[in-house]
């Protein structure tokens, strides 16, 4: 039997655990605050932000949103960002990406506080991570480490095979998987015969953004598939990056898109803004 991974119930469960942490908080007169600020008018970032919002809420933590217009100024974002690093009521902060092609997304990405920054994407926090002492680490990685502990699938001495190496999935969940003594492969666009490594896979995670790229034929029986892929289907469906009814029957463990990675996402991101309002506000 395949376990299937309900990303959405162990995002529930997490969320309900912050809650003791917010009250903790609310003792004190602190309510953790996160701002997110957004620059024109994506509209799958208005579903992200949305989701990020109810779920800040659920558990009392201040959830706001700077919205810029799409022609806003470099100067304009960074003084919001700055504007932000200075209000002591705002403890997590994230710019929702990708920003209009004028700004400069880094500069405005190590602009942030990195004691607020909840994305963990300030080069300060990667490198925290690269040397084994994260402190906020970016949320997408931690979620598909959650759901692994969550399940009690074993990460030490396992070879992990990752497709995809951006900073903000690939590379940072590679450095928390070495952390915990697996054998990690990092693939890309560049790979030549990617099956052969993905077929050597204990855990095989897809971040490529490619319907459908993993099919069954690249897994090795009883793998564990952790799906990252977020992908609209000419249907308007959501599909990630794994062919998921044939590779279900080969995996031990397996993520569903929707309803996987994406919801823990978000809720390491309440996480990481608890965790930051802590440690700005020692008891
Ligand atoms: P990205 O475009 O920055 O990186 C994609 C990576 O995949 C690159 O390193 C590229 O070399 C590699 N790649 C692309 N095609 C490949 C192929 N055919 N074979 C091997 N490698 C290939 O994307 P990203 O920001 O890392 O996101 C990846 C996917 O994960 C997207 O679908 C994105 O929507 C999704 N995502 C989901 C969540 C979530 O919460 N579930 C969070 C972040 C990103």
């Amino acid at each position: 039997m395949t376990l299937v991974l309900d990303g959405a119930a162990m995002a529930r469960e997490l969320l309900n655990e912050l809650r003791g942490r917010v009250a903790q908080l609310a003792q004190r007169g602190i309510r953790p605050g996160l701002a997110t600020v957004v620059v024109g008018d994506n509209p799958a970032s208005k579903v992200y932000v949305r989701n990020k919002m109810r779920s800040c809420g659920d558990v009392g933590v201040h959830a706001e949103v700077r919205q810029l217009p799409g022609d806003a100024s470099q100067a304009d974002v960074l003084q919001t960002v700055e504007a932000l690093n200075a209000r002591t009521d705002i403890h997590g902060m994230i710019v929702q990406l990708p920003l209009p092609r004028a700004i400069d997304a880094q500069r405005v990405l190590q602009a942030i506080a990195v004691k607020k920054d909840v994305d963990g994407f300030n080069w300060a926090n990667l490198g925290a991570l690269v040397d084994g002492h994260p402190s906020l680490a970016p949320c997408t990685p931690l979620g598909v480490m959650r759901m692994l502990d969550r399940a009690r699938l074993p990460v030490e001495g396992r070879h992990a095979v990752i497709i995809g190496r951006s900073s903000i999935v690939g590379k940072p969940l590679a450095l928390m998987l070495i952390a915990r003594g697996a054998t990690v492969t990092v693939c890309n666009s560049k790979t030549r015969d990617l099956a052969a490594f993905t077929r050597s896979a204990d855990i095989l995670v897809a971040a490529a953004g490619r319907a459908k790229l993993v099919t069954a034929d690249m897994v090795q029986d009883g793998a564990v598939v952790i799906d990252v892929g977020i992908n609209r289907l000419p249907d308007g469906k959501l599909a990630g990056d794994v062919d998921y009814e044939a590779v279900k029957s080969k995996a031990s463990a397996i993520t569903p898109v929707p309803g996987g990675v994406g919801p823990m996402t978000v809720a390491m991101l309440v996480a990481n803004t608890v965790s930051a309002a802590e440690r700005l506000n020692p008891s």
